[in-house]
């Protein structure tokens, strides 16, 4: 559906899980966050119901994410459920990668077309150290494992951070030439504990200078290609691209709501603003009703992002939000 300001909204972000198997310094607290209770999380039934009941608004697209939704229980139960919904086009995975060596086969077979992998630095003990603890082999291996098995895209999300991760870019820019990987470098977003990074926030303007990439370099079109910019540089096998949500919003193209995993709407993943619709669902609404609720937030969508305004933020952490 269109909301107020003529965007078309067909995305929805559907977080299943406050949880994780990974604790990243920007994401989560070191001693993880108060997790949502069992009872607050929605059941797959009822985010099935919330998918059909948005395909009846032109919602065409899901993508699944967390927290780490690999780590829920019945997710590929779930995944095969909402893949074969009338009015779903396409079904994507948010992952850090951590279980894919095992689960990549499995999620194209219940019909996950493509993933995303969060992968920041491909060194082991800068990986354990941002991560609090992870394994990098078993993600890279994880990205190989979902290639050979053809999800397709495959993209690699590097967020940048200075001094960790801004010196080893070139590392990433040799994956995208060898292979069929799409590596998008993202900038910092202030939310939640990664406001304490602030400082450490690096531009695309930079990270391209620390690429040396040239702005010559044709863009391409990619697959779900959304806030991203994307370019193939001369016999590189996959792509690189810039996901600057600070540096030069896109809001203004913005075509996305979030679902979070306690079911609230978020329209703007900025903003404070909830509609609250696990209590619609478990009060015995109609679907009529939860589809009128659902296409008034979409309608009242913020045109734009505040999101170095710190009053407007929310008190949600990243992997509470859902990424
Ligand atoms: N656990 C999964 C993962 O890491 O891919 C899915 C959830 S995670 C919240 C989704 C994405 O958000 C990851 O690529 C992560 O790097 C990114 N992310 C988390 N906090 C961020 C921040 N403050 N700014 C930009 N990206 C962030
Ligand atoms: Fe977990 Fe993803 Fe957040 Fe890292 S970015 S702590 S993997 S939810």
């Amino acid at each position: 559906m269109q909301d107020q300001f003529h965007r078309q909204i067909d995305y929805l972000r559907i977080s299943v899980t406050d949880r994780c198997n990974l604790r990243c310094k920007y994401c989560m607290p070191a001693d993880g966050v108060q997790w949502m209770s069992h009872e607050s999380i929605l059941s797959f039934e009822e985010i099935l119901r919330l998918m059909r009941i948005s395909t009846q608004l032109g919602f065409r697209r899901f993508r699944i994410t967390g927290g780490e939704p690999l780590v829920r229980k019945g997710i590929l139960n779930f995944l095969q459920e909402g893949a074969q919904l009338p009015g779903v086009e396409d079904l994507m995975l948010t992952t850090n990668g951590m279980l894919l060596p095992e689960m990549a086969a499995e999620l194209k077979a219940v019909g996950v077309q493509r993933v995303n992998i969060s992968l920041d630095t491909m060194n082991q003990e800068h990986f354990a150290d941002i991560t609090r603890g992870g394994d990098v082999s078993r993600v890279i291996q994880g990205v190989f494992r979902s290639l050979e098995v053809g999800l397709d895209p495959v993209k690699i999300n590097v967020v940048v951070v200075r001094g960790f991760n801004s010196d080893e870019l070139p590392s990433f820019l040799d994956l995208a030439r060898q292979y069929p990987l799409h590596v998008r470098f993202i900038e910092l977003m202030p939310i939640g504990i990664s406001s304490e990074h602030r400082a450490d926030f690096v531009p695309i303007k930079e990270m391209k200078e620390l690429l040396g990439i040239q702005e010559y370099v044709p863009k391409l079109a990619i697959r779900g290609g959304g806030p991203a910019e994307y370019f193939r540089p001369h016999g590189f096998k996959g792509s690189i691209g810039f996901i600057s949500a600070m540096s030069r919003h896109f809001c203004d193209t913005c075509n996305r709501v979030r679902l979070t995993a306690d079911g609230k709407l978020r329209p703007c993943l900025h903003s404070k603003h909830e509609v609250d619709l696990r209590e619609a669902l478990r009060n015995g609404n109609t679907d009529a009703d939860i589809l009128d609720l659902f296409a008034h937030a979409v309608w009242h969508k913020p045109v734009e992002h505040h999101m170095n305004d710190e009053a407007l933020q929310g008190v949600r952490v990243m992997s509470q939000i859902g990424g």
